[in-house]
């Protein structure tokens, strides 16, 4: 199905190559241009990093080795496992032709201010909640919730009997028990 109307405002039926829609075009650009071959080269953020990177005992048998703080786990990672997370979403009304300058300037136009390391299961968390809504200890419990969704029904049901819970029949009602469960043991925890 090809939309006739593009997203500059011209009627065209135009395919771009092997990309097939303008709208692919446009997350080709921004990925592999933008973010791949331009953000992760941009000098702020390589001063960031560099300033960042100090030693701590992750190495084999605990040697100590150069490494980054993540900011919101505050574990220290191996330079490759982190990555530079801009703070203001830089993405914020889709992507489009007119989106393109906003998008430019959010990802490039950038203090240290703007950004923060972030190990990769933390930056994960934080993109999904900018996505989806909702606060950080939510999307970790959702991930979990994902991560049982894409078990076969005999594991799901395996897990659940493990818990102490009956399974339900159907999956959607299983996600919601696995939520439920997950919920009530994370308000049972003491909090820090
Ligand atoms: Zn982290």
């Amino acid at each position: 199905m090809q939309n006739s109307k593009s997203l500059s405002g011209l009627k065209t039926n135009r395919t771009y190559g092997y990309i097939k829609s303008e709208k692919a075009l446009l997350s080709w650009l921004v990925n592999n241009i933008l973010r791949r071959k331009g953000w992760a080269r941009h000098p702020t953020k390589m001063l960031f990093t560099q300033n960042a990177r100090t030693r701590a005992p992750i190495g084999n048998n605990g040697r100590s080795v150069f490494a980054i703080q993540c900011e919101h786990c505050k574990d220290f990672f191996r330079e490759k496992d982190v990555q530079v997370n801009h703070k203001d979403n830089c993405i914020k009304n889709g992507i489009n032709w007119d989106e393109l300058e906003g998008i430019i300037r959010r990802m490039f136009d950038v203090t240290f201010e703007d950004l923060e390391h972030l190990c990769k299961s933390c930056h994960d968390l934080v993109t999904f909640t900018e996505r989806y809504g909702g606060t950080i200890e939510n999307a970790v419990l959702m991930k979990k919730v994902i991560k049982f969704g894409k078990l076969k029904a005999k594991e799901q049901k395996e897990k659940l009997v493990k818990a102490g819970i009956e399974p339900a029949k159907t999956e959607p009602l299983r996600l919601k028990q696995v939520e439920d469960y997950l919920n009530a043991k994370a308000k049972s925890r003491p909090s820090k």
